[in-house]
């Protein structure tokens, strides 16, 4: 659908220019598919936003080797991760939170 957007708009923007079919009933159809790939494009980011649920099994993070830590810029709340489900950071007051690595100290 996505790859026939543009020919579909040449060819009706050239039909017109031809004066095979008067601009009306090309521009009328394509006003429709202007409007559907914008609300097609919403709808997908509200599925990529906080609305997506990850698939697949979680990890659990080694806590000796790896500390994970998302900070909240909006209220300043700190999040360790223990179990990684997905590589997208969380959301907190509406933002994603920001992740933080911290490695580990080797103790001698
Ligand atoms: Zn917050």
């Amino acid at each position: 659908m996505y790859r026939l957007f543009w020919p579909a708009v040449a060819c009706g923007l050239l039909l017109s220019a031809l004066g095979i079919v008067p601009l009306p009933y090309i521009g009328a159809p394509l006003l429709g598919l202007l409007i559907y790939r914008a609300g097609v494009a919403t709808l997908g980011s509200l599925r990529r936003g906080a609305s997506f649920v990850p698939t697949g099994t979680p990890h659990p993070v080694d806590a000796r080797t790896e500390r994970t830590v998302y900070w909240c810029s909006g209220c300043g709340a700190e999040l360790l991760l223990l179990v990684r489900g997905t590589e997208t950071p969380p959301r907190h007051c509406g933002e994603r939170m920001t992740e933080r690595h911290e490695v580990a100290r080797e103790l001698s």
